[in-house]
């Protein structure tokens, strides 16, 4: 049993509510879909006009449904009516136009299907990115991949390449396996909750989004834009990131959802909080729900009350701090030291494990260093990862051109705080890059060599576009200094040509 409290002004009174519920278990990808959970009030709304077979995963727990409920703290029925007329008639007359919301008038099942599909893929995106960034990600990849269908083949090299950028690169893999299971199974789109909820990176809001938009299932939605409405509209100022109140959002939000238009009447909660109901500058003066918002009845009453109070300011947990060292090893063609080739050779790029962050992605070599080090160290750690991995070793079978400490750049993970020197080192390999990469052993490491032109096309993580960025901006400066790449037999400096 818990205890939650609803502090709603300096002078009011402090409700109590008493919870006799558990939290479901879920591994899915955002902070709400992880901590959140339907009560069993939307499990019951399952659509029960298609029949389907039983899927093979196992049920997700879910949560009990609440035994006594504080009428106070719901809204009445009254406020219920009142917010869902005001929200969907500013909603049809003030919606964004965006890709996602086109719409058929068409029931056909493979136009919802479609539908959900497009829905699923948006709201991945959407989870920690701005829409007008999302835009263009979004048409790309339904121009690529416009079904569910077109998407199940794809690899997850190609998805990776289209979600370059994004970030959460596990989302990504998710939509793919999700796509995979959903064709494989063959039963047609899932369009119920429960049904979607068993789909790899389903978690409850992304499920609720769906079922709600493409099938009309009337089940709500809580993310992020919703709490920061439902918190002001009902002044709840508990922890959002606690289960307890989270699972409060969640019987508010199903109490509010529309049975006609849940889906419409979703998107307009979550509208309103994205442009009017903003955390800092909420604009409560054009709110179509002012009249019912109890944070902003109380600001208007006493000037020290402010509505951004609500909900919580919950201080991120801290970041880990680390530093790496990313080694561009660029390697030119030809085997002869004293040889004039082209300034640019291919470069090696890495594949990362197949699990934890930016999984199964391509990089630069780079090695993860014990805290901040002195240049000597980060080489030597450099060194020791080439000639292991690659077999290159100045000292044995190639010669350095030119290595160069290029700079440093900070990248920011949710959680990672990652400091990233940059080097780079051109090679020559004794007898040529084709007997070298004869000789390698395959290993556990995946790698390969790309050239200039290949490497700029990729989709790379904006970390590693930063990388390769600065190191073409280096070598940008020295030939506008020194004048063409001049390789000399014993050095390793790169020489100003003559002019004459
Ligand atoms: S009145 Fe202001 S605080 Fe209340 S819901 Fe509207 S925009 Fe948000």
């Amino acid at each position: 049993m818990s205890l939650v409290l609803w502090n709603k002004s300096l002078f009011s009174a402090v409700s109590s509510l008493e919870l006799r519920t558990s939290l479901s278990s879920s591994s899915r990808s955002t902070p709400f879909e992880q901590n959140s959970s339907f009560c069993s009030l939307t499990m019951d709304n399952e659509r029960k006009t298609k029949k389907k077979k039983e899927r093979q995963l196992p049920e997700k727990k879910t949560a009990l449904p609440l035994e006594e409920e504080d009428i106070e703290d719901l809204f009445s029925e009254k406020e219920v009516k009142k917010i869902r007329q005001s929200l969907l008639q500013w909603y049809d007359k003030n919606q964004r136009e965006l890709p996602w919301r086109e719409r058929s008038e068409s029931d056909k099942e493979e136009e919802k299907e479609k539908r959900a599909y497009g829905v699923w893929v948006s709201e991945v995106m959407l989870q920690q990115t701005r829409v007008q960034t999302v835009i263009d990600y979004y048409n790309r990849w339904m121009t690529k991949w416009p079904t569910i269908h077109h998407l199940a083949k794809a690899s997850l090299e190609e998805v990776n390449e289209m979600w370059a950028g994004l970030g959460y690169y596990r989302r990504a893999r998710f939509l793919l396996e999700g796509a995979k299971m959903i064709v494989a199974e063959g039963d047609g789109f899932p369009n119920t909750v429960s049904d979607l909820r068993k789909v790899p990176g389903i978690g409850n809001y992304t499920a609720g989004a769906i079922a709600s938009i493409a099938f009309k299932e009337v089940v709500p939605v809580v993310d992020g834009n919703v709490i920061r409405v439902l918190a002001r509209l009902k002044a709840i100022s508990a922890n959002p990131k606690d289960t307890s109140t989270v699972k409060n959002f969640w019987k508010l939000a199903t109490q509010l959802v529309d049975s006609c238009r849940p889906g419409d009447f979703n998107q307009s909660l979550m509208e309103l909080g994205a442009v009017i109901c903003t955390p800092l500058n909420p604009n409560c003066t054009s709110c179509p729900v002012s009249d019912k918002c109890q944070a902003y009845s109380m600001s208007k009453c006493d000037n020290s009350v402010l509505v951004t109070s609500y909900p919580m300011k919950v201080l991120k947990a801290r970041q880990r701090h680390d530093v790496s060292a990313a080694c561009v090893v660029e390697i030119l063609g030809g085997n002869d030291e004293s040889e004039r080739t082209q300034p640019d050779g291919v470069f090696i790029l890495v594949k990362r494990r197949d699990e934890g962050l930016l999984a199964g992605l391509w990089e630069f070599p780079s090695i993860i260093l014990d805290g901040e080090t002195d240049i000597t160290t980060r080489r030597e750690a450099a060194e020791c990862f080439l000639k292991k991995s690659f077999n290159l070793d100045p000292r044995n079978n190639c010669s350095i051109i030119l290595r160069e400490d290029v700079g440093e750049f900070v990248h920011i993970f949710s959680h990672i705080r990652l400091k990233v020197h940059v080097e780079l080192l051109v090679l020559r390999i004794k007898g040529g890059i084709d007997k070298w990469v004869e000789k390698q052993d395959k290993g556990t490491l995946s790698w390969k060599c790309v050239d200039g032109g290949t490497l700029a096309s990729m989709g790379l993580t904006s970390g590693v576009r930063k990388v390769y960025t600065m190191v073409q901006k280096f070598k940008q400066k020295r030939l506008d200094f020194c004048g063409l790449w001049e390789i000399k037999k014993q050095g390793s400096r790169v020489d100003r040509k003559s002019e004459s």
